[in-house]
């Protein structure tokens, strides 16, 4: 069996090169990666104006009233009008600099009579001045390559102009469920006897598209080895990665792996020291990776979030790691020696700003709803002993 970390950094290793680039409208490229970065093809902002609503001044006349001789706003061109020596020009937050001006002096610091101002303190040459290009300059990188697209970029880009950029293609994510148990999950109650709703499908593609997929569902399959084998294959056609949920274990009906293997797939691990979901089963079938999840469901988001989302980051360009802190657990919990646990937490912060980890209640792996509270993971190494209530530990925000 092998540890955790092994199984991400081969899970990783295989990874398809990162999508081709494709045009996305700015809006709906947030949440996705940057192809091709953003270089400023203009200055921003491009001319020297007013960062505030004053006056703007020559720095060197201001120890005598000066004359007030006329007034520029945001939208005025720049260079209509001049500060001659001793004069001011009343200006507005955005307003282009007129010439002979090198400074403006916020209203709040200056008294006015008539057409006579008189500035309160001395102000040095730049005070109130945003010069051109001091946001980007032409030629600067705004956004680089890899950036994953926020909303608060979306300013930067729609500054250039840029409504159109180019983000790495989702990559195609065909999901395989299998199991006689199971029914589509809008079948209605009562459910036939014996039948549970497939869960995991409906789960799985929102996790998919959360982490920059294109979630695919195949028709469940039954546990039966030909029509595993239809679906494995129709899941091959068009996917840049498969994902398969159950049957890796070790029941009789447990398929998925010896069907995928005589279809081509070629295994480089199956069962990881962990918990929840030991069975997790990887390897690639021509150069597309498979990963084979467990059929819980507590186990399968799990496994997802510590392997398929790391590979759809890479598939997507965007760095594969998610930044992990230190927490501090509210509650005891039970460490098996030897396996790395992730734990689901609800993930807060007390007064004085730090992490607190409350364990979303029994962790065992059908339970749903401890997926449902969980805001974050904690990950306890392979070493750890039983964590106490208090214990610094190592957390991840899901989000
Ligand atoms: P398996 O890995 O096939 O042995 O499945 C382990 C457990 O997960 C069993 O209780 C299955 O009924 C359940 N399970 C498997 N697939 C799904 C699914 N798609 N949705 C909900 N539960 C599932
Ligand atoms: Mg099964």
């Amino acid at each position: 069996m092998i540890s955790a970390a092994d199984a991400l950094r081969l899970v990783l290793e295989s990874a398809p090169a990162p999508m081709p680039a494709e045009p996305v409208g700015l809006l709906d490229a947030v949440g996705r990666t940057l192809a091709v970065g953003l270089v400023a093809t203009a200055n921003v902002p491009p001319a020297d104006n007013s960062a505030l609503d004053g006056f703007a001044v020559r720095a060197a006349d201001l120890t005598a009233p000066l004359t007030i001789s006329g007034t520029v706003r945001a939208g005025d061109e720049p260079g209509r009008l001049t500060v001659a020596p001793g004069a001011a020009v009343r200006i507005s937050t955005g307003a282009p600099l007129p010439d002979g001006a090198d400074a403006v002096v916020p209203v709040e610091q200056t008294q006015t009579n008539g057409l006579f101002l008189t500035i309160l303190k001395p102000f040095a040459a730049g005070h109130g001045v945003r010069r051109c290009g001091t946001d980007l300059a032409i030629g600067q990188s705004a956004l680089a390559a890899g950036t994953v697209l926020t909303p608060w970029t979306v300013a930067t880009a729609a500054a250039l102009g840029r409504m159109i950029v180019a983000v790495h293609r989702r990559p195609v994510v065909a999901v395989v469920t299998s199991g006689d148990e199971l029914v589509p999950a809008d079948t209605p109650d009562p459910l036939p006897p014996g039948k549970i709703r497939d869960a995991n499908g409906p789960m799985l593609a929102a996790l998919i598209w959360a982490s920059g997929g294109e979630p695919r569902l195949i028709p469940t399959a039954p546990d039966r080895e030909l029509p595993l084998a239809q679906a494995l294959i129709s899941a091959r056609e068009t996917a840049d990665l498969i994902v398969t949920v159950g049957g890796v274990s070790m029941g009789e009906h447990d398929l998925t792996r010896r069907v995928l293997t005589g279809l081509g797939y070629n295994e480089q691990f199956w069962q990881v020291a962990q918990r929840p979901g030991k069975p997790l089963a990887f390897g690639t079938w021509d150069a597309v990776p498979v990963v084979g999840l467990p059929g819980n469901p507590a186990s399968a988001a799990v496994c997802f979030d510590r392997y398929v989302r790391p590979l759809l980051w890479a598939m997507t360009g965007r760095e594969p790691h998610r930044p992990a802190f230190h927490a501090t657990l509210t509650a005891p919990l039970a460490h098996l020696p030897g396996l790395t646990h992730f734990v689901r937490v609800h993930l807060t912060t007390d007064e004085q700003g730090r992490w607190l980890a409350h364990p979303t209640g029994d962790q065992t792996s059908h339970r749903t709803r401890s997926l449902a509270a969980a805001n974050g993971l904690l990950i306890l190494p392979p070493t750890a002993a039983d964590p106490t209530s208090g214990a610094a530990v190592t957390a991840e925000l899901l989000s």
